[in-house]
């Protein structure tokens, strides 16, 4: 597959985080600014050095040193315009964001109304584009927590705040008791989406499906080797968000083989394909088409997927 005649086709990216999406220049300028950041002072080699596959834990580290970069209002406005751009070269024209500001709020006392105006000068550079956002709460900070996130976020809820999300988790923690915050965000007016699937089992996608209107499941791999679930997933057009690289690179995956992309597309589940955490990863859209490609997935299935990702424009 050329880049150019990737482009040229109008697509959507549903799952990148605006923490994870920084380029490698945008890091090295926001940790110069950090005499104490032990990204201060690298070449951009050796900051892409630093940032190694791993498993989910040591992912989630190296994630909160770049989270902890940014600090002011302009940064949220560069690190929003950054990822604007890469859009407009991947040739994506809808895109849904998440970010994360319940750290920033309640552990670093940054000012939300702050972030906020930060994206939404950012997203102001790029009036052709259309960007929403997805609250990502993290779910092993717990309910207390999660719950004063979306309260606060809903005390200032932008007219780009499209959805609800909860991300992180454990292989045993259970939704269950997460569900009164589905409710919550459901009633504002949000869609829900799930980092499910990814580091636990089927259980939470099933409670998930069960309780709520969930609108897409971040990752889901677990979903793949249960026949029925796959078939609830189609039957009720909950799409999976795919993420080849970071399955990788967090360990969900031990190889790309045996990623079940290919079994999804087989079984009619709606599916998506997007970067996540691109900085992290050392991806880019066009690179996660290309792995799909390398799994089989034909161009004519991958202009299905494109063209399927603005259905939710
Ligand atoms: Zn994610």
């Amino acid at each position: 597959m050329h880049f150019e005649t990737f482009r040229q086709v109008a697509k959507a990216e549903l799952h990148v985080h605006l923490e994870g999406s920084f380029s490698v220049n945008r890091a090295l300028a926001l940790a110069g600014e950090k005499p104490d950041h032990p990204w201060n002072g690298l070449a951009p080699q050796a900051l892409e050095r630093r940032l190694v596959p791993g498993n989910f834990e040591q992912f989630i580290e190296q994630f909160m040193l770049g989270y902890r970069l940014l600090k002011t209002k302009e940064h949220f406005q560069k690190v929003t315009e950054d990822l604007c751009a890469e859009f407009e070269r991947q040739g994506v024209i809808y895109a849904e964001v998440l970010y994360s500001p319940g750290v920033y709020v309640q552990k670093l006392h940054r000012d939300l109304v702050d972030i906020h105006e930060g994206i939404e000068a950012g997203l102001r550079q790029f009036p052709k584009l259309r960007v929403s956002f997805i609250l990502d709460t993290v779910l092993n900070l717990g309910y207390p927590f999660m719950n004063k996130t979306l309260e606060l976020v809903l005390a200032d809820q932008r007219a780009w705040l499209s959805g609800f999300s909860v991300g992180g988790g454990r292989p045993d923690l259970a939704m269950d008791e997460f569900l009164p915050l589905f409710e919550q965000a459901q009633k504002a007016g949000l869609q829900l989406v799930a980092h499910v699937g990814e580091v636990d089992g089927t259980d939470n996608i099933r409670t998930l499906l069960e309780n709520t209107d969930l609108h897409r499941i971040a990752h889901g791999c677990a979903a793949a080797d249960d026949l029925a679930l796959c078939r609830e997933l189609r039957d009720r057009q909950v799409a999976v968000d795919v993420c080849l690289s970071s399955n990788l690179f967090t360990g969900v995956m031990p190889d790309l083989s045996l990623h079940p992309l290919m079994t999804f597309l087989e079984l009619g589940v709606p599916v998506t394909l997007n970067t996540d955490d691109p900085f992290y990863f050392k991806t880019n859209l066009y690179e996660e088409y290309c792995l799909a490609e390398k799994l089989g997935v034909s161009w004519d299935k991958l202009l299905e997927v494109m063209a399927y990702g603005l259905e939710f424009r």
